[in-house]
């Protein structure tokens, strides 16, 4: 993909108002003086040099494409935790959220959304332009996608997180990111087809309604349940012949629901 073409994200940045007072730049929040000190330099002072850290492990680990690189290490990732997790926020490692939830580690993110940018028709040069994430959780990955991808639309069946997302988002002013309560196992048919539809939440099986709300060219990802009972990312292709169906790594998701509450 030319730099041209990648989804304004340089334009994007310029357009968050970097610099002082913003909200992407923004410095963290001090620590409490007594607080443990997992991460020794930056953090505290400085939460760009932190994530650049964090990008240069991501890259170590086998995240090859640059916009996710530049997307992770773009987006405050601190300001979706609690204030008493701020300091675990840029290792590798899943956190609570509340409601008995997590945010996945950011390997994780950067690898599901490095899978989705391969969908069929990014690989011929285009741009994902709309995507569903199911379980929104705490905004951080539909965050993260919103600079990469051209509209991002995230289900959440919690109204308390639903709530807390929006709180937490709304700071950033991400102007392509639509949230929405409901229950993602429906898909969401009012925004469908999808170029792209990216699950944060493990189900027994492949929802009918995703494959259904795929774009031909489209790619799904998804942890699902499989045979063995164990969890693995499952990655599906819709091209003009149907759907193209792998099976990758295992993973560890909350359970996918059904229902709001
Ligand atoms: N991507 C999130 C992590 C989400 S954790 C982030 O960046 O924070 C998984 C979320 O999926 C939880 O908030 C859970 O409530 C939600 N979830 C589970 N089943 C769901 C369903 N059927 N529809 C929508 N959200 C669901």
């Amino acid at each position: 993909m030319s730099p041209s073409r990648r989804p304004g994200f340089p334009a994007r940045l310029g357009g968050l108002k970097a610099g002082a007072g913003s909200a992407l730049t923004a410095p963290m929040p001090t620590r409490a003086p007594q607080a443990p000190t997992p991460v020794p330099q930056g953090l505290g002072l400085d939460s760009a040099a932190v994530r650049q850290r964090m990008t240069q492990r991501l890259a170590q680990a086998g995240i090859a494409r640059a916009d996710v690189l530049q997307a992770m290490g773009t987006v405050p990732r601190h300001r979706f935790v609690d204030t008493a997790l701020v300091t675990q926020a840029y290792e590798e490692t899943s956190l609570p959220i509340g409601w008995g939830q997590t945010i996945s580690k950011p390997a994780v993110v950067a690898r599901m959304i490095e899978l989705l940018l391969g969908a069929p028709c990014v690989q011929s040069g285009g741009q994902l332009a709309r995507v569903l994430e199911i379980g929104t959780g705490c905004g951080y990955q539909a965050a993260v996608l919103s600079l990469l991808v051209r509209e991002v639309y995230t289900i959440e069946r919690l109204r308390a997180m639903h709530e807390r997302a929006r709180e937490r988002l709304r700071p950033l002013r991400l102007a392509n990111v639509h949230l929405i309560l409901g229950d993602g196992t429906l898909g969401y048919a009012a925004g469908a087809p999808y170029a792209g539809i990216i699950a944060a939440a493990g189900g027994q099986q492949l929802p009918g309604a995703w494959c259904e709300q795929l774009a031909v060219g489209g790619r799904l990802v998804a942890p699902i349940v499989g045979a063995d009972g164990a969890q693995a990312l499952q990655v599906v292709d819709r091209t003009a012949q149907g759907y193209a169906h792998s099976v990758l790594e295992a993973v560890h998701f909350v359970p996918l629901k059904s229902g709001i509450a």
